[in-house]
């Protein structure tokens, strides 16, 4: 009997999927098949396509929506948003490669034209996290289309049913199926998948720990293109302003959405030390209102579970050991559906702990750092070897410029949160967060590579100097 891969609804614990593992190799060899067929077509046939995607997404719209949230726990008003997203994604990366990595007439000599084009890598691997199931592979597999390549998704092992429904989708638009193919199964399916021979590109979304260990795994095949997007340590700067109450609302929207489980959810607040009292205060208050539950509760919910007990009992265990560290809890963490991987939204004063490590907490837990000056606001918001995102709430015009040069992140915001980025504009980190090769608007760059061209129809050559004359005397009469 084949072994399965079972998906589990986190906020019931009902089963919700299950599907066979897949086989890497022969994935692959099927992509192999069609990448090229793919890459012949007239960009104006594979947009087509896309378009079409997009509304097929459209018309499953509820459909997509209803699985996303079972299978993250996400409130279901957020799992739409996510859709969409994937949706919006179609429009973006056409005018993207169009932007990006269109065809350039250049100047020529001797009457050649000069051009430059791009041509896509071949056989892309997207490996995906659970965070955000469909909208991240989906970030990049709509470009690496458009661009020509094939796809081979490897969908994080806790949200396979989620990216099923979405390859169903594609192929409903009519993306050959076997231009794109998935693999169910987890890091070592992941790992086989990025060092096979025929692979030409990784592109990888999830923590910098598993993007570390495939860059390191990748280091003797320099020939494939590798796009990590990671996580962070996402700094808040609190500074001065009167209105305590939407600080409190923005910084809450920064840690704790979606369970605290996005890369650009913020995990530290770094705090004018005399408006600690004022905005803890204001913070409590609106946190004890944040409705932790089930994703199609009604009322709705701000926030579901976290993905599964294993990342509970983390998260818990992260706030036992920051108190024992000498944190203390403005929040404690509280697991209220006992069995189920409900955290509650829990904030610690990590202020006098010295040693504070720089690890990204994956969920609703907030460590504040008190300060009494800006300069070592900046540099607390700098002590990180991530740089994802970072936001200053509060402050005057000269400290957000000051905010904005010193901060090495790839999102800098002011008066807003640390998440809710556009794909409109380019997204990704410096640091562990990433390999400078941005995503979201970005992506086209590493969907597709540029070939120089000097073209003309008739041969031409000349040697124009340091050609010896040639020698009459050996010529006969
Ligand atoms: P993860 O790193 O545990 O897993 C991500 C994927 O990598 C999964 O599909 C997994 O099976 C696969 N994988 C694991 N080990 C592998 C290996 N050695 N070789 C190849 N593949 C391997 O991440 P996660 O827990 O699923 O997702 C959460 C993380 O993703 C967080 O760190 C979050 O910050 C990050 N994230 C980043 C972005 C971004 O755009 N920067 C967006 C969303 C999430």
């Amino acid at each position: 009997m084949t072994e399965k891969l079972l998906s589990y609804e986190p906020a019931t614990g009902a089963l919700l999927w299950q599907g066979e593992y897949g086989d890497v190799d022969a994935e692959v060899e099927r992509a192999a098949s069609a990448w090229m067929l793919w890459a012949a077509r007239p960009v104006a046939y594979r947009i087509e396509t896309m378009r079409r995607f997009a509304n097929v997404v459209r018309a499953n719209e509820e459909k997509l929506a209803d699985l996303i949230a079972r299978e993250t726990g996400k409130p279901l008003w957020e799992a739409r948003a996510e859709v969409a997203a994937v949706i919006g994604k179609v429009d973006i990366s056409i005018a993207a490669y169009s932007e990006r990595t269109s065809q350039r007439r250049l100047e020529g000599s001797m009457g050649a034209r000069r051009n430059l084009r791009h041509k896509p890598h071949g056989i892309m691997a997207v490996i995906g996290p659970y965070n955000f199931p469909a909208h991240m592979p989906n970030a990049h597999i709509v470009p690496a289309l458009i661009a020509g390549n094939a796809i081979i998704l490897k969908p994080s092992e806790k949200t396979p049913a989620t990216a099923a429904l979405l390859a169903e989708l594609y192929y409903e638009a009519g993306v050959p199926k076997d231009l794109l193919r998935l693999v169910i199964g987890g890091p070592d399916h992941g790992k086989k998948l990025i060092s096979h021979p025929l692979v030409n590109g990784i592109l990888f979304t999830g923590s910098a720990r598993t993007g570390i260990m495939i860059n390191r795994s990748l280091s003797e095949q320099p020939e494939k293109i590798v796009a990590l997007e990671m996580g962070g340590n996402n700094p808040i700067v609190l500074w001065d302003t009167p209105d305590i109450a939407t600080a409190a609302t923005l910084i809450a929207q920064s840690a704790f959405a979606s369970a605290g489980q996005r890369c650009t959810a913020a995990r530290r607040l770094i705090i004018r030390d005399s408006m600690m009292k004022a905005a803890m205060e204001e913070l409590k208050t609106l946190v004890d209102r944040l409705i932790i539950d089930h994703p199609h509760a009604d009322p709705a919910p701000y926030m579901g579970p976290v993905i599964d007990n294993k990342a509970a009992d983390g998260l818990t265990e992260s706030f036992l050991t920051l108190m024992g560290m000498g944190g203390r809890p403005v929040r404690h963490m509280k697991r209220p559906h006992g069995e189920l991987p409900f955290v509650s939204p829990a904030i610690v004063d990590v202020t006098t702990v010295s040693e504070r490590p720089d690890v990204e907490l994956f969920g609703p837990l907030l460590q504040v750092v008190q300060v009494s000056d800006f300069d070592s606001a900046i540099r607390e918001a700098n002590a990180t070897r991530y740089g994802l995102c970072a936001a200053l709430v509060g402050g005057n015009p000269e400290q957000y410029d000051q905010f904005w040069a010193s901060i090495r992140a790839g999102v800098i915001n002011w008066n807003r949160p640390t998440n809710g980025s556009s794909a409109a504009a380019p997204f990704g980190g410096v640091g562990v967060s990433g390999n400078h090769r941005p995503s979201a608007y970005y992506a086209a760059d590493y969907c597709a590579y540029p070939v120089a061209s000097t073209e003309t129809e008739q041969l031409r050559a000349s040697i124009g100097i340091g050609l010896a004359p040639i020698d009459t005397s050996i010529m006969g009469d």
